[in-house]
Parts: structure tokens; C-alpha cells; sequence
């Protein structure tokens, strides 16, 4: 499916995204149509540009601003429609945008050739951010004759072997840790917690379905066969031996990192096991009485969701584009990733923008309480203030100004 997209900031004649795009879907199996592909094009423009820059969608038909503005309700609630779940996945990122988007109609100048080769590809990941999608459908809006509809036209999707497989292994690591069984329910559930930041999500529910290409899927690929095997230890190379067990610099140090702030508060930091890390949503801390320790479950899930996902994109960085960081300045990478979670977690204390989906303030300050830089000297409730910092610093931070 083929889409041209088009976005330019409001402020300036900058254009953001300009691009000729052949597009496919990870997660949806939808029939190739104008209206799907303008879809698209809309749905990668919107995760590829800043939320917080005005930006006009420049489209060649009436067909967005009817579907996102016009006649917005009657869209978002019509789940017959075949484009709904992308539809649903644009309103959410519209939602979560914090600058005016304007929609325009006019004919496209400046892009490539239709028929060109310039065409990017890109497989469109259309899972809608639970912040900011609607739960469902308006049971005023919708009639009897639609959801029986939707009733009778809904699917049992077979899953995946490696997809079971990975459910168990989490369940059995939780268990292991946490003592009790998560069902398949509160495995997927919690692999969308608002806790853990949207590309995160997205990221640990393609490892459980193990959709990245890594190992055994370049086995059947003429002459990229050593792609199966680990550069830096010549084994072959798995999501797990990525996360625990590479030799190459990023995994050990950022763990290590991990355990360093985990320590700050608590005594003890759980031994990871792969299906740990998939699971890292589930963890049950509990006080001598039974009570559940949330906040000490939170700063867990955030800790470990966010250093995985680092690793990850370390090693893409590592392997794909040559880059060898060194210790230092893969110890700032993580720096900047947990300082960037608190302040995440500072934002969604915003009631007049998350409703109800916001975070009490009282968590917030709970979670990170005992693990911020200068804490004694900031004020009792920082949720607002500008510039709090996790209280440890690099071991072998380079020496210098600034
Ligand atoms: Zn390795």
C-alpha cells in the first residue's frame, strides 16, 4: 500500500515529514485502499512529528478532515468501519498532541515521483496509546444492529508458538520471584501500564512476540546467514542473550546501574531472568503484613522497562550502524533515560490534561522518594518542579566542563 504524506509547521514554512512512503501494517491485516493508505500516511506523520510543534496535514482529499473533524464522532464509534483500529490509533496521538493540527486540502508539490524507487518503506505499528484512546464505543452512539455486528464478526486470532512459549516463561519467572501465576490476561494488560512510556510498550509486546529479527530468523537468508550469531561473542543471537548475557558493552553496565539506584532504598534487586524482564509489569513487593508496596512495584516496571529498551537500541546502534560507545558515555545514555522517566512521571501528575488517567501525586513523589539528587533540599512536592535529577552519578563520568 502505497501513501504520500506531507506536514508543515504552522510557524514557519518548515516542512516536518515529506515523504513518499510504501507502507504495511505489524499488528493489522487491512485491505489495501486510497482511504487506508491516506490513513497511514496520517498515522506516521503524527509519530513522526514533535507533539508539541503546530503542524498542518496537507492531504489531496476531503477524506481527513471529514474523518477527524467534520464527522469525527461518527468515526471513532463506527468499530464495522475496516479502518477503524488505525483510525482509533490516530485519534489517540491527535489526543496526546499538545499544539493546534490543522488539516488542509491541496495538491501535493514537491515530492517525489509517485512511480519513483524513492519510496521508504515502513511497517506502521497502529497499537493506540492507552493514555489517550477511548476504552470503547458510546453505547449512545452505537445501535443494537452494530454491535451484534461486531458480535458475530469478531475473530479468534491463533497465536503464536513462540508468543505461548514467551507467556510462559513469564509466568513461571514471576512466579519464581513473586510467587504467584499471571494469567495470559494480566501478562498482556500489563505490558500496556501506563507506567511504561507508549515506544516502550511497543517494544516489550514485540518481544513477546518475537517479532524482531534477530537469530534464527536470518538462518533461511542466502548470504546473511551470519547475521544468526552474535558479532561480539559468536553465539547465536537471541532477545535474551541481548539482555542478559552479551559481552559487548551496554547490558552489564546498564544493569549494574540499575541494581546501584535500586540499592539507594531497597536492599535487595531481584536476579533478572528474561521472562523477569518480560513480566517486569507484574512484580508484588509486599510489606511483613501482606500489603502490596506500590510505589516500590512502580519504580521496578519503570526501571527495568526502560534499561531493556535502552539495551535494545544500544545494540541496534551497535550493530547496525558501527557505533562502539564507550562505558562513559553509555552510563549517560541511561542517565538521561531515567531522568527523562521522572520527568515523564512529573507530567502525568497533570489532571486538567490526563483526567482521570492521571497519576497521584502522592505515587510520583513515593516512587522516586530516597533516589533524587539534592533531595533533602527540594521542596515536598517537586511534581512541578523544573530540573529534578536521579541522585547517582556515572562512575566513570569523562572529566571536563559542563
Ligand atoms: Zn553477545
Amino acid at each position: 500500500m502505497c501513501a504520500a504524506v506531507s506536514v508543515k509547521s504552522d510557524s514557519s514554512p518548515t516542512i516536518l515529514v515529506d515523504e513518499c512512503l510504501h507502507l504495511s501494517f505489524l499488528d493489522l491485516d487491512l485491505e489495501p485502499s486510497f482511504h487506508a493508505s491516506l490513513l497511514g500516511g496520517l498515522l506516521y506523520a503524527l509519530q513522526n512529528v514533535p507533539h508539541s510543534v503546530p503542524a498542518t496535514i496537507v492531504c489531496p482529499a476531503t477524506y481527513l478532515g471529514s474523518v477527524f473533524v467534520t464527522n469525527r464522532s461518527t468515526y471513532e464509534n463506527n468499530a464495522l468501519d475496516p479502518n477503524f483500529p488505525i483510525i482509533k490509533s490516530i485519534i489517540a496521538h491527535l489526543q496526546e498532541r499538545s499544539a493546534r493540527t490543522r488539516f488542509k486540502v491541496a495538491k501535493f508539490t514537491g515530492l517525489h515521483d509517485a512511480n519513483s524507487s524513492d519510496y521508504l518503506s515502513i511497517s506502521l505499528d497502529t497499537q493506540p496509546d492507552l493514555m489517550f484512546s477511548s476504552p470503547g464505543i458510546l453505547l449512545s452512539v452505537g445501535s443494537q444492529r452494530l454491535f451484534t455486528k461486531m458480535i458475530v464478526t469478531m475473530k479468534r486470532h491463533s497465536s503464536r508458538k513462540s508468543t505461548i512459549s514467551n507467556l510462559d516463561r513469564t509466568r513461571h519467572c514471576v512466579n519464581d520471584e513473586f510467587n504467584f501465576y499471571p494469567s495470559d490476561t494480566m501478562i498482556w494488560r500489563s505490558l500496556r501500564s501506563t507506567d511504561i512510556n507508549r515506544l516502550t510498550r511497543n517494544f516489550l509486546w514485540k518481544c513477546m512476540h518475537e517479532t524482531f529479527h534477530v537469530g534464527t530468523f536470518w538462518d533461511n537468508v542466502p548470504n546473511l546467514r551470519h547475521l544468526a550469531y552474535c558479532q561480539a561473542c559468536a553465539v547465536p543471537d537471541t532477545m535474551e542473550h541481548i539482555a542478559l548475557e552479551c559481552n559487548a558493552p551496554g547490558q552489564k553496565i546498564i544493569w549494574s546501574l540499575c541494581e546501584k539506584i535500586w540499592n539507594l532504598r531497597y536492599p535487595l534487586w531481584p536476579e533478572l531472568h528474561w521472562g523477569l524482564i518480560l513480566g517486569c509489569g507484574l512484580p508484588r513487593f509486599r510489606t511483613n503484613r501482606g500489603n502490596r508496596l506500590r510505589a516500590k512495584e512502580r519504580f521496578f516496571t519503570i526501571l527495568v522497562s526502560a534499561s531493556i529498551h535502552l539495551i535494545w537500541k544500544l545494540r541496534n546502534e551497535r550493530v547496525l550502524e558501527g557505533k562502539n560507545l564507550t562505558d562513559a558515555e553509555i552510563e549517560n545514555r541511561w542517565f538521561s533515560m531515567i531522568n527523562s522517566a521522572l520527568k515523564r512521571d512529573q507530567t502525568l501528575t497533570n489532571k486538567a490534561r490526563f483526567g482521570s488517567l492521571a497519576k497521584t501525586k502522592q505515587i510520583v513523589l513515593e516512587t522516586w522518594s530516597g533516589v533524587l539528587q539534592n533531595e533533602h533540599a527540594l521542596p515536598d512536592d517537586w511534581t512541578q518542579s523544573k530540573g529534578v535529577l536521579v541522585g547517582i552519578w556515572p562512575t566513570t563520568r569523562r572529566t571536563g566542563v559542563g
